[in-house]
């Protein structure tokens, strides 16, 4: 079997090429041919010695996920579904802005954590991403981005988000050579700020991403205290908020930024009342660190609860919403209201289903979807259709 290149940072790719028998910067090469040019084909790669031209035919490939489908929404976002294989797909975002580009990665076929309002926590658990997989979402995105908008050699994705399907801290050794491919000034040199990693809350592996390749952090809170934490994040019964606010405490120490986002999602008449508010403030405000200190530094970011048929939720109404950001701000915490993208497509935060949920049906609805799959090299029009009616 050849190794699929897309499975390594330059270190790993470096160790690769060493037992090729090459020198390190060969790997540096071949890794700005992958990544910063999308090449996939070695013959392409024209200041590879041809020697070592032929090694790589022999012992390795680039290949990125077939594209099952590509939707776009009225706003500009567009989402993508990948075929990863055994009737598992996953599914990356793209959403564009003025003065940036944000590609939301998925990190598992599913996600063991069962949040009750997440649609990927609906559909359980399948298998963790290789690192070349969460990888093939970038480098895909990216130069089929750079190909369309006619930018050859202009970056177009600048900023991502692990906060796709999956739990990106349960599925750890595959995350993290990825995470450093994406910071690599010779793969996609984006800055630590500019690469976020969400989570539930596992904290053991907050405590390794601060240690191995800190990040920006956000930490999906959803809920003021332990009991309905305990309900709505089930994760919370083996990490509770005393303890997950202490790893963000940690983390602070290595951070790129020097405050946690917390998301928290607004369910109507769950955990979006004034008194929630008031107990979040406590929580955070209230937090006394290991050396006495007092507060956490943190951020909150406000997501309307995108609904899905299943998880017998609503979202909160916007005036809620509002007045619920205006108590926190109140008290000196710095809230977004998260806009909603994407969700005439099904690709806003949560709706992210992929195509695990039905097997019995999964070859069939592949093979419909498969009508609208677009190829990398056919420049897509202008507003595609949704990909299964
Ligand atoms: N597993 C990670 C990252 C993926 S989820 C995590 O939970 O953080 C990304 C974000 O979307 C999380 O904050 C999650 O809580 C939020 N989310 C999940 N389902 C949602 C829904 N139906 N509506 C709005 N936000 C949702
Ligand atoms: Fe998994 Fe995140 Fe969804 Fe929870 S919100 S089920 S952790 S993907």
């Amino acid at each position: 079997m050849t190794a699929n290149l897309l499975d390594f940072d330059l270190e790993g790719l470096a160790a690769f090429c060493e037992r090729l028998g090459e020198k390190r910067f060969r790997a540096t090469q071949l890794f700005r041919w992958i990544h910063q040019k999308g090449a996939a084909d070695f013959d392409q790669m024209s200041d590879l010695a041809k020697s070592l031209r032929a090694k790589l035919h022999g012992s390795a490939h680039v290949s990125g996920l077939p594209v099952l489908s590509c939707t776009e929404s009225a706003d500009g976002t567009i989402k993508w579904l990948f075929d990863v294989g055994h009737g598992d797909a996953v599914e990356t975002v793209f959403i564009p802005e003025d003065d940036r580009g944000t590609l939301c990665i998925s990190s598992q076929a599913g996600c063991a954590v069962g949040c009750r309002f997440c649609s990927t926590g609906h559909q359980g658990f399948s298998r963790n991403l290789s690192t070349g997989e969460i990888l093939a979402q970038l480098w895909y995105a990216e130069h089929h981005l750079r190909k369309r908008l006619g930018k050859v050699d202009e970056r177009v994705i600048s900023n991502v988000v692990m906060m796709g399907m999956g739990e990106p801290l349960q599925n750890y050794n595959a995350l993290v050579p990825a995470l450093r491919a994406m910071l690599d000034d010779h793969g996609y040199g984006l800055s630590r700020r500019r690469v976020t990693v969400s989570t539930s809350g596992v904290v053991p592996m907050i405590d390794r991403l601060g240690q191995d390749c800190p990040v920006a952090l956000a930490v999906s809170l959803h809920a003021p205290n332990d009991a309905l934490r305990d309900h709505l994040v089930p994760l919370n019964r083996k990490y509770p908020l005393a303890e997950l606010l202490a790893a963000c405490e940690r983390y602070l120490a290595h951070a790129p930024r020097d405050f946690i986002t917390f998301e928290y999602c607004m369910l109507d008449g769950v955990n979006d009342q004034p008194e929630h508010a008031r107990q979040l403030i406590e929580l955070v405000r209230g937090h006394r660190w290991a050396d006495g200190r007092v507060g956490l530094p943190c951020k909150f970011n406000l997501i309307p609860f995108n609904p899905f048929p299943e998880s017998g939720l609503m979202r909160s109404p916007a005036g809620r919403v509002s007045e619920f950001a205006a108590l926190l701000s109140d008290a000196g915490i710095v809230t977004t209201v998260r806009k909603t993208r994407g969700d005439d497509i099904a690709a806003a935060c949560g709706q992210l289903a992929g195509d695990v949920k039905d097997r019995t049906q999964v070859v069939e609805r592949m093979a419909r979807r498969r009508v609208v799959m677009i190829h990398p090299e056919t420049p897509p029009p202008s507003r595609t259709k949704k990909a299964e009616a």
